[in-house]
């Protein structure tokens, strides 16, 4: 590994977090193969994830909820509404096979009280769960909605189909988290 490429890489990270955020939108994909710092990053060094858990709404969440095992944030920038993301809050793991049997099925169990209260509310027309972590290894499961006239009906999205360039109004987010915590709240 190139440590002085990689020092810059993160200084810039924190400096802006944008610039995760672009490799993030574009699926971590390069033509260079798995970053350099990989086992860094699965090991959870410097992780962008580590460091916005606890600390409510991001430049790209709203905070819907915290649960026992995991953290609820909906997306700002999704053409698909009422996409969310589910973060393990606990010490940094990078993938599910870590967590022990009792911290699985609470985790998977409130992934899936989460993908049940979007349904309910966003009356998608099928749920896509994807526990993916290819450029920020910390785990989390993207709670996706699909709808009929989404990117890609009748097969996979394509990562960068996901997002939009420009925010909701935050008053609609905002408006949506308390709906989807409602539901939540009402499920457990
Ligand atoms: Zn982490």
């Amino acid at each position: 590994m190139h440590a002085g490429r990689r020092e810059g890489r993160l200084t810039a990270q924190l400096a802006n977090p944008l610039c995760l955020r672009s490799e993030w939108l574009n699926g971590g994909v390069s033509d260079g193969g798995w970053p350099e710092d990989w086992n860094e990053r699965m090991a959870g060094q410097d992780c962008p994830m580590c460091r916005a858990l606890g600390k409510g709404d991001n430049a790209f969440w709203v905070h819907v909820m915290t649960g026992d095992m995991a953290e609820v944030f909906l997306e700002r920038r999704s053409r698909l509404p009422g996409y969310c993301v589910v973060a393990w809050r606990h010490a940094h793991i990078a993938e599910p096979a870590e967590l022990d049997p009792d911290q699985a099925c609470q985790y998977w169990h409130e992934v899936l009280a989460v993908g049940r209260a979007v349904q309910a509310r966003f009356h998608p027309v099928k749920m896509n769960y994807m526990t993916l972590g290819n450029t920020v290894p910390h785990l989390h499961t993207h709670i996706v909605p699909r709808y009929p006239n989404d990117p890609a009906p009748g097969g996979p999205l394509v990562w960068q189909d996901i997002f939009t360039p420009d925010p909701l109004p935050d008053s609609d987010l905002r408006h949506q988290a308390a709906e989807l915590r409602d539901l939540l709240s009402r499920a457990t």
